[in-house]
């Protein structure tokens, strides 16, 4: 057909599975196996129907930008929300990435990065991690037209010093970098801090892992006024109206419980540090996870069996068939109870 000529072919992202099954154990998408914090269920009873009727805010004046600016000491003109984390780097791809020079991302990484520039336009260039699956901060001097990498890494899971996050920035004063946080509270430094010295620095975090609202979709970017009013500009080109009223209500409900997220994270972290004894003891490597997740290679089983076989246990973990990460399995971190089901399934597949 004539018209499939002038269509803007893409190839999309492809999320982890969502098995519509029952009694499936779900470590396959990095979700937190623990609800959200009571606050936002009351406030979601609490949500007003009448008032659906109307357009919701603008994100930026709402109880929920308020709550995020109290909770990170910055303005409300330091922040952009946008509905999760992806619409947020979408939009920051759009805006920010915009030169003849390629933009720099880590080889092994968040698989959407490649998947923005694409259907963007944007050239970009893949820079090796090393064989510890690390960042080296001396591949992002050369020029280039923005630099975007996750911290910790995913599916990775390993994360970089602030100081060598630091050097990235400094070293690309010309171009924005964006460090995209969105595992950042499972034992990362943020970059935060820098963003008042460093004009050229947004940190994009979200909802949907920490704050366990994968569903209701919230993210957010920090940085300077200019970044941020640069970003407004063309999500308000876009669409205008992207948070609905009740992600607005719940994510406020959501930040005001510090207590609950900060025993949340350390739950998952606990649970992560006995995934690291209980998977080398079954003959599982991997370098230390600073994520909601684990990525693990099996010192004699393949990795694309080990999934299969999981999966025939109604045991969902991610493997992908790419270069130099087809022996490794990214294992999302679940309950206690969720990981011993991994265990005894796995010391009857590989042990
Ligand atoms: N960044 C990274 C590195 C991720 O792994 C994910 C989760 N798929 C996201 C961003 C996007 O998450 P969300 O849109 O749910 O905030």
């Amino acid at each position: 057909m004539k018209w499939e000529e002038k269509v803007r072919r893409v190839v999309p992202y492809t999320p982890g599975e969502q098995p519509k099954k029952a009694g499936i154990i779900k470590l396959n998408t990095n979700e937190n196996p623990y609800p959200p914090a009571p606050g936002v269920a009351k406030a979601a009873a609490a949500l007003n129907a009448e008032k659906f009727r109307l357009y919701p805010e603008f994100p930026e004046q709402t109880a929920l930008a308020k709550a995020l600016a109290a909770r990170y000491h910055i303005g409300t003109d330091q922040l952009f929300i946008g509905v999760g984390s992806d619409d947020v780097l979408s939009m920051a791809f759009l805006t920010f990435f915009h030169s003849d020079r390629p933009v720099f991302f880590p080889d092994i990484t968040y698989s959407f990065y490649d998947v923005w520039a694409n259907v963007y336009r944007i050239p970009y260039e893949r820079k090796a991690l090393d064989a510890d699956f690390r960042i080296c901060p001396a591949d992002y001097k050369e020029p280039n037209g923005g630099v975007v990498f996750p911290n910790p890494n995913a599916p990775t899971g390993v994360r970089l010093p602030l100081d060598k996050v630091e050097e990235i920035v400094a070293a690309n004063r010309d171009v924005v970098v964006i460090v995209d946080e969105a595992y950042i509270d499972f034992g990362g430094t943020s970059a935060l801090p820098l963003i008042d010295k460093y004009d050229n620095l947004l940190v994009v975090q979200t909802f949907s892992k920490s704050r366990s609202m994968a569903g209701i979709r919230i993210g957010y970017a920090m940085g300077q006024p200019a970044l941020i009013r640069y970003l407004n500009d063309v999500k308000y080109s876009v669409n205008s109206y992207t948070m609905n009223m009740a992600a607005l209500e719940l994510g406020a409900a959501a930040v005001q419980d510090e207590a609950y997220f900060e025993a949340c994270c350390k739950k998952i972290m606990a649970t992560r540090a006995r995934a690291e004894e209980r998977l080398s003891g079954l003959g599982f490597v991997f370098q230390k996870s600073s994520a909601n997740f684990i990525f693990v290679s099996h010192k004699t089983m393949p990795a694309g069996e080990i999934f299969e076989r999981l999966k025939e246990n109604a045991i969902y973990v991610r493997w992908w068939d790419k270069e130099r990460i087809d022996n490794y399995l990214r294992i999302t971190i679940g309950t206690d109870a969720q990981m011993e089901a991994l265990y005894r399934a796995l010391d009857e597949i590989c042990g």
